[in-house]
């Protein structure tokens, strides 16, 4: 059974003493998220595809104090998600309270030029990973006895209809009933799961040179807030997600768009 929320509004909104795997937090959404839950006193593993693209992050954040071990990892391999798995039981004690699901790739092509590479590619990275490391995870957050949390990073693809983004849209959507599938199934294990959807994010995806830009301008005209977000400004969502002061929240799926969903 879930625990109740309790105990000073300090007890409520940290992370001191948790344990979290993110995954790609090397670069872009995926690094802001390493660190604020760092920051909030987790103690974070993290992996992404480029080794030394990873050891330099881990070596900045050590010399920032922040507890961060790192392993390199291709989360669209089956092989691959398991060996992370075992990383994280002997780093953490075979316990874990915190898996954010970030890694995830984009590709923008209409729908009739997509190959079937494409499509295997994608669901692999952004879709099955999600299942495949939460079911993964399942014993160690249990282990954990504190009410373990997962999290999504979906998008507000998932939501809306956006041209040039169907495959990616198709894993967005199924990983916000992914997020509704296991918060049922978990929640009398105490694990809370639910997932982030930005909209547009100033990280590599959103500099790809492939957008169309009519595209673009288009989209900036819809965006009641008339701006791109920040990486940290998904970052303490997830944190707040992750915290005991969320402690009665699951199954959500959570836009930080600017209010690109209402427009
Ligand atoms: P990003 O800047 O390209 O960073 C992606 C991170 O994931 C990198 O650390 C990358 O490292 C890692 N990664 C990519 N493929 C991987 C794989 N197969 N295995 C392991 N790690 C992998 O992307 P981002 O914009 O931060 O996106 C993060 C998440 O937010 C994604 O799920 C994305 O769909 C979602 N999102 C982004 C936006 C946006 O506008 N930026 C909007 C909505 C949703 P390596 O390349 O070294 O593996």
């Amino acid at each position: 059974m879930a625990a109740a929320a309790g105990g000073s509004r300090e007890e409520r909104w940290t992370l001191a003493g948790a344990t979290a795997l993110v995954t790609g937090g090397s670069k872009g959404i995926g690094h802001a998220i390493v660190e604020e839950l760092a920051g909030f006193g987790a103690r974070v593993h993290t992996c992404a595809r480029n080794a030394a693209e990873l050891e330099e992050c881990r070596r900045r954040w050590a010399e920032d104090g922040l507890v961060v071990t790192v392993s390199v990892c291709d989360v669209s391999v089956r092989t691959d998600r398991e060996r992370l798995m075992d990383t994280v039981k002997a780093t953490f004690g075979g316990k874990l309270d915190i898996l954010v699901n970030n890694a995830g790739q984009c590709t923008f092509k209409n729908a009739t030029e997509c190959t079937s590479d494409d499509y295997a590619r994608l669901m692999a990275t952004n879709l099955e990973s999600c299942y495949h490391l939460s079911q993964l995870a399942h014993p160690l957050l249990l282990a954990s006895g504190s009410g373990g949390s997962v999290v999504h990073i979906s998008s507000v693809a998932g939501f809306i209809g956006l041209p040039a983004l169907t495959i990616y849209s198709m894993t967005k959507g199924a990983m916000n009933q992914l997020t509704r599938s296991l918060a049922t199934e978990w929640a009398r294990d105490g694990i809370r799961v639910n997932c982030v959807a930005p909209g547009g994010i100033k990280t590599d995806i959103s500099r790809d040179e492939t957008i169309d830009p009519e595209l673009v301008k288009k989209e900036m005209a819809l965006l009641p807030m008339g701006r791109i977000g920040e990486p940290e400004e998904v970052a303490s969502m997830v944190a707040f997600l992750c915290m005991p002061a969320a402690s009665y929240m699951s199954g959500q799926v959570i836009c930080v768009d600017g209010g690109r969903t209402i427009a």
